[in-house]
């Protein structure tokens, strides 16, 4: 196996002609961090599970790769999942999964640590620890192997992956990750002197209990769900029962009883709640300044500034909007310093905004103008990713539009006032028809409108209502005088997922989805408005994982052996594959994802606090269900 650095340069650089876009894989990008592998007590590799143009995007590999690296004793490199072409050539030449500063093997760090942005990058986390030549399997690792650990926003339920990651890291890691790392580096520095595997696995246990007095940190090894099960209490209704698996839903009685009904068994010394860690002082909160420039187009290829992090807004069926709170700001000054060292660090020509809901940000006005005033001189744009429709002002829209204009992005996520208010989206028709002819006048030509199909309570009339919105707002357009306005309709398909008040709903069948989604397709096609929506299948499994617990680990493992890899992007995932991982591994995959849960069933995630009580989830559940029939 190749240790050293150097060793796997050659072979990299033979490969690199065979692939498209080589640029992924060199490194080398501005502001790259290369330190020496001898002058640190601690080594990590961070693993963006997906290609390197969206990993490069992410905001959190900016602000971990430049944590970790500002502090002397520890280095951060990173590596992503290598694109299929370049996959198979590693695979051919025996070329190991790699970092890309260093050509080290991933397998040589001391921790390996992946981010978990979305749940279809699962296969990719599995076919990473094969292609860096590491069991799957945590408890067949051995004492010279990584630390596998895993943050980011799936990481609120993670227990399809528990067999596969030694240790989860729920929350914010800027003021953990650290004390994390050098608990981990000091443990890996005693397994790789200790005498042989049993004293290896003495020294794992001894760390890991350290590890778990961190806040944040979850060993799933510490927990099993397998004591005192009872039968599910309530598998109550089913929504639909076309199975994936192309076989008839089981019976309830057939049902494999997983956590549901038992508490989970939690080793001495771990917490029975394991909560988050959340950053108190977001104002000083680390923030890379210099972040890495790539020289290949991203997704995102621009500067990005967290004005807030997160969200009071309480839509029913947003995770990010739960799981990120409570919500913090940073303020105008330091953000402006912020922007102008971030500039001349990367030679940037656009800022974006980042928050779950920028137009929120109590000084949004006073912002924008001290960042105009920054970047106009120097030619530089200012995007606003989402703008709440509620809250827009078209003075924000003026300052944004002074350098560029692009198009605006509102989401009233469902057609009518009924669903809105069930899901709590507090907007109206005439917010949406008054913004709508007032950015038309402003000058601007594209609007683009985001909605959910498939929630909870939806009806044939809630999806007449997007059709009717959207004629609405081309009306709109019209008494603006821009006939030649174009609006665009985007539809993604609900998922219900752990942390929200709908996290007991029903998702709906892939059927019943395409149903739906040919509805609309006819309705605005009359309209001549293009009108994009999601795989059907792909948001079944997305939900399928999303609630899933650690019975799903054998399908994954499946998949994996089986050569699935890119499950989030339509060119790479099959159906076909699931269907096949599901029925080896004897799971009914529609029992996760297409019942509505009982209220008193244990949920896989139930020993996870991401910072909203299951008291305040059921609350909201109660209000969504007292408008159901479109009164409180
Ligand atoms: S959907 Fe947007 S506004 Fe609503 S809670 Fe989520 S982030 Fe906030």
């Amino acid at each position: 196996m190749f240790r050293e650095k150097g060793e796997l340069s050659e072979k990299i650089e033979g490969i690199l002609p065979r692939v498209a876009k080589p640029g992924r894989y060199t490194g080398g990008e501005w502001n790259m961090m290369v330190k020496d592998w001898r002058s640190v007590e601690g080594r990590m590799v961070f693993v963006f599970p997906d290609v390197y143009e969206v990993g490069m995007s992410n905001l959190a590999l900016r602000i971990i790769y430049g944590l970790v690296n500002a502090d002397s004793r520890f280095l951060c490199e990173r590596a992503f999942a290598p694109w299929p072409d370049m996959e198979d050539c590693m695979r051919d030449e025996g070329v190991p999964l790699f970092a890309l500063e260093s050509k080290r093997p991933v397998a040589s760090f001391d921790v390996v640590g992946f981010t978990l942005q979305y749940e279809l990058s699962y296969t990719n986390v599995l076919n990473c620890l094969s292609l860096a030549g590491l069991s799957l399997r945590a408890e067949n690792r051995r004492g010279g192997d990584p630390w596998i650990i895993a943050g980011g926003p799936c990481a609120c339920n993670p227990e399809p992956l528990a067999p596969f990651v030694d240790v989860f890291f729920l929350g914010e890691a800027e003021e953990q990750l650290l004390v994390l790392l050098d608990i981990l580096a000091v443990g890996k520095l005693e397994q790789r002197a200790a005498r042989d595997e049993q004293a290896c696995r003495v020294i794992r246990r001894k760390t890991l209990r350290r590890a778990v007095e961190v806040p944040g940190v979850y060993v799933p090894e510490f927990y099993t769900h397998g004591r005192g099960l009872e039968e599910p209490s309530g598998i109550a209704e089913r929504t639909g029962v076309t199975t994936l698996t192309g076989q008839p839903a089981p019976e309830e009685s057939d049902v494999i009883p997983a956590v549901a009904g038992g508490a989970p068994y939690v080793a001495e010394g771990a917490p029975e709640l394991v909560k988050k860690a959340v950053v108190r002082d977001f104002e000083g909160a680390y923030f890379p300044d210099k972040p890495l420039v790539p020289y290949l187009e991203i997704v995102h290829d621009r500067g990005s500034l967290e004005i807030m992090r997160g969200c009071g807004r309480g839509c029913r069926f947003c995770q990010a909007g739960m799981i990120y709170r409570p919500v913090r700001e940073r303020s105008v000054e330091t953000l402006l310093v912020q922007a102008r060292s971030m500039l001349e660090a990367t030679g940037y020509d656009e800022v974006s905004l980042v928050s779950l809901s920028s137009g929120d940000y109590s000084r949004i006005n006073e912002l924008l103008r001290g960042l105009m005033a920054e970047l106009e001189p120097r030619k530089c744009n200012v995007s606003l990713p989402s703008l709440r429709l509620d809250s827009f002002d078209v003075q924000i829209a003026r300052e944004v539009q002074k350098v560029r204009k692009s198009g605006l992005t509102f989401a009233p996520e469902a057609g009518t006032q009924r669903l809105r208010d069930v899901i709590n989206k507090n907007v109206t028709d005439e917010d949406l028809f008054r913004v709508a002819e007032e950015v038309f006048r402003e000058g601007w030509q594209q609007i683009k409108l985001y909605y959910m199909i498939g929630l909870p309570t939806e009806t044939w009339e809630d999806l007449e209502g997007i059709v009717e919105q959207v004629r609405g707002v081309l009306a709109a357009a019209k008494r603006a005088g821009r006939r030649g306005a174009r609006v665009t309709v985007s539809a993604s398909s609900f998922v219900p997922k752990p942390h929200t008040p709908f996290q007991w709903e029903a998702q709906d069948t892939p059927e019943t989805l395409l149903e739906k989604q040919a509805f609309l397709r006819a309705g605005l096609k009359v309209m001549k408005v293009k009108f994009s929506y999601h795989d059907v299948y792909m948001s079944w499994a997305e939900g399928l994982l999303a609630r899933g617990d650690r019975r799903l680990a054998n399908v994954l493992e499946s998949l994996a052996a089986a050569g699935a890899r890119f499950d989030g992007w339509t060119e790479y995932f099959r159906s076909e594959m699931w269907r096949e991982a599901l029925v080896e591994a004897g799971v009914d995959g529609d029992w996760y994802t297409s019942r509505v849960r009982s209220e008193e069933e244990r949920l896989p995630w139930d020993h996870l606090d991401c910072g909203v009580r299951k008291e305040i989830l059921l609350r909201e559940r109660a209000k969504a269900n007292a408008l159901v029939g479109g009164q409180e």
